[in-house]
């Protein structure tokens, strides 16, 4: 995509959505912290739902410690890989308390260095919480870069560094929200919305998904000729062959 286009690919999404920002919800940087390790394969909303009641009690590391890892594991129950990520987060909430005063760092070494923190984990605490430009390649994010033509990679890392590179200010800080966004309401992995895509021109992939209307007339259309060509069918089957010498827009006779 060319730089012009990039552009207006963003400053499109701004105009739907001027203030993007996560779905999940949280009132520090550590409860930030906790639910995007939660998050991890999760949707928001399943970790929107098991956090809630945890973080109204818990809002530090050393509360987290004193719940200890059975109870949390309880709270967060409903979340797939619960064991893992509950082990995680006791391990690096005893990290924040040890190495860090019981604050959230804000580098990404120091934040990747964490027990179940990986770039990407680190990439969304760095902008949503200290309001970094950084590019968080989730699924969504990963497939709009694709999909679009606007940064396209085989690994997120690949889509990562283009991202950095190609996204102009003033989009560079939300971007990122933008894109999942996009992906998650707009450019859904099995059918893609196109039909009500603000970027739709500006956008590579093809064929674009026509609007439902017109999807439901052409397989109605579809399932009409199906019908018409099996009747079709099934009377040529029940009419005699034409004998030989006969003309073939000679009408057969039915008995
Ligand atoms: S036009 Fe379709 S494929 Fe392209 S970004 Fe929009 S929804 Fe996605």
């Amino acid at each position: 995509m060319k730089r012009e286009e990039v552009f207006e690919f963003f400053r499109r999404l701004a105009e739907v959505n001027p203030s993007p920002t996560t779905e999940l919800e949280s009132s520090n940087p550590y409860q930030l912290l906790v639910a995007v390790v939660l998050s991890a394969q999760a949707t928001d909303a399943s970790v929107n739902i098991a956090c809630r009641p945890l973080f109204a009690r818990i809002k530090t590391p050393r509360q987290m410690i004193e719940l200890g890892e059975e109870s949390l594991r309880d709270a967060i129950k409903t979340i797939g890989l619960f064991n893992t990520k509950a082990k995680n987060v006791i391990a690096l909430s005893q990290a924040l308390i040890d190495q860090h005063g019981g604050e959230v760092p804000r580098t990404r070494e120091e934040l990747q260095a964490l027990p179940g923190v990986g770039r990407k984990t680190a990439n969304v605490v760095l902008n949503t919480a200290f309001g970094e430009e950084t590019f968080a390649v989730d699924t969504h994010v990963f497939r709009v870069s694709n999909r679009t033509g606007l940064a396209p990679g085989k690994t997120v890392d690949e889509v990562e560094a283009k991202l950095e590179k190609i996204v102009p200010q003033p989009f560079r800080r939300d971007a990122h929200h933008w894109l999942i966004l996009h992906g998650r309401y707009t450019c859904k992995a099995r059918l893609p919305e196109c039909w009500r895509c603000p970027v739709i021109n500006l956008c590579r992939y093809k064929p674009k998904t026509p609007p439902p209307e017109e999807r439901a007339r052409s397989s109605a259309d579809r399932s009409g000729s199906r019908a018409s060509s099996a009747a079709r069918t099934a009377k040529g089957r029940t009419v005699e062959k034409p004998t030989a010498g006969r003309s073939r827009s000679r009408p057969n006779r039915l008995p």
